[in-house]
């Protein structure tokens, strides 16, 4: 579908739909307009791949970046383990007494058994980066496809990236298993970021359970980041918890996780504490909204949603799903008053518009900016121009007359108005002059 191109690409491809008419078409023997055509063409797509690709690459190259700093951090500590034996190994030769040649072989085992250490996780830091950077790389070279080769080869391409695109909006939906499904049957699983939501599926199935725990060991792992971020993530959760021990009655437990956690939060969280802490006050039916609010069971569904948005910004991947983008700019480049007519037979077909389902969708987005309109034959869905005139029969409705002469040849000169549902002879009807 055409839909699925920014709006930049679908004004230029419009000359090739049935719906919308602009001057864009080039003629075959024109090469010098054709060649500008391409470069035309090459750079909206690297302009569409710069704007709307980011997270296929930035994804696995976050996850280079990670590798990089944990392997230099397990690397840096193998390092000093191995100085701290060698050091204390040179300590003992030049002290005095110089030690027995048992305790000697010992402390040379020690440091050839750091050394094979360091040595077998240097290699084992190496393969998992190489892995990220071929990861890297196989994405570049699927982007770098975009729009070359054979109309088949840019067909399969496209399709590709439709199946990218519906599963990462999948994935962002916490829709993990139909996600995965779709990426076993197209085999796309390295162009897609299926083991980033892989860990965060696990931890939004488990708050699912009411289990923090799994969500509070990802924020134990990503400390740093969510605090650059400026998280309130495991103050949310922290919060949770202690409402929980409210509900179950254990107010004693309450006062001392609050003591625990909620003394050392910034003063950005502190607004909601003293909230939180009236709740001691109140049991665990209370009626009052606020409290209520509080107790409510679908903040479980707000944390889910919250360590989603987090996860997302942890690989500075946009809250947006790409997906949506290329649909509403698809949508709104297609749109026209036309497909919003009260009047059903205005609309087209041949129009994703005019479909019902997105049709609703695409009602808050802006017109398509369209220049020259192009008069489309109700009866052939064929466009009405100087080779398909538009002629008027006598109630005043339109049709083009290739739909309307082929009619007359096979009914005796005879055609029929499908919207008015009347007969009259072809030689009645007038030609339309459009200006
Ligand atoms: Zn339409």
């Amino acid at each position: 579908m055409d839909g699925f191109v920014p709006v930049s690409e679908n004004l230029s491809m419009m000359g090739s739909h049935n719906i919308f008419g602009t001057n864009s078409q080039i003629s075959e023997n024109d090469t010098s307009s054709q060649h500008t055509a391409e470069v035309d063409g090459s750079s909206q797509i690297n302009r569409c791949m710069a704007a709307l690709e980011h997270s296929t690459i930035k994804v696995p190259y976050e996850v280079l970046n990670r590798k990089f700093r944990t392997a230099q951090k397990v690397l840096e500590r193998e390092v000093s383990a191995v100085a701290a034996c060698t050091s204390e190994m040179q300590a003992a030769l030049s002290g005095s007494p110089m030690p027995r040649p048992q305790q000697l072989t010992q402390m040379i085992r020690g440091v050839m058994s750091q050394v094979s250490s360091l040595k077998r996780k240097a290699r084992e830091a190496v393969a998992g980066e190489v892995e990220c950077a071929r990861a890297v790389r196989r994405r570049i070279e699927h982007l770098d496809q975009a729009g070359k080769g054979s109309a088949a080869a840019r067909a399969a391409w496209e399709s590709t990236r439709i199946d990218r695109l519906i599963t990462d909006f999948l994935l962002r939906e916490g829709c993990y298993r139909t996600a995965k499904k779709l990426v076993e049957l197209r085999n796309i699983k390295s162009l897609t970021n299926l083991g980033l939501f892989e860990n965060a599926y696990e931890v939004e199935q488990s708050l699912e359970r009411r289990d923090v725990s799994k969500c509070l060991a990802w924020c134990h792992e990503n400390k740093t980041k969510l605090k650059k971020l400026n998280s309130s993530l495991e103050f949310n959760i922290r919060i949770q918890e202690f409402i929980d021990m409210i509900k179950r009655n254990e107010r004693m437990s309450a006062v001392w996780h609050a003591r625990k956690y909620f003394s050392a939060q910034d003063c950005k969280q502190l607004p909601s504490i003293p909230q939180c802490m009236a709740l001691l006050a109140f049991p665990a039916d209370t009626k009052i909204p606020e409290y209520q609010v509080l107790l409510s069971d679908s903040r479980w569904q707000d944390l889910i949603q919250q360590f989603r948005d987090e996860n997302l910004r942890l690989y500075h991947l946009s809250l947006q799903a790409t997906f949506t983008v290329v649909v509403q700019a698809g949508l709104s480049a297609l749109k026209t008053p036309q497909c919003y007519k009260s009047n059903k037979e205005s609309f087209n077909p041949d129009c994703p518009v005019c479909v019902p389902t997105l049709n609703s969708l695409a009602k808050e987005l802006p017109y398509a900016h369209c220049s020259q309109s192009r008069l489309v034959c109700f009866l052939s869905g064929e466009t009405m121009n100087e080779n398909n005139l538009p002629l008027m029969l006598p109630n005043g409705y339109v049709y083009g007359s290739n739909a309307l002469e082929a009619q007359a040849a096979a009914n005796n000169g005879e055609v029929f108005c499908p919207r008015s549902e009347t007969k009259f002879q072809l030689s009645d009807a007038q030609k339309v002059f459009v200006m």
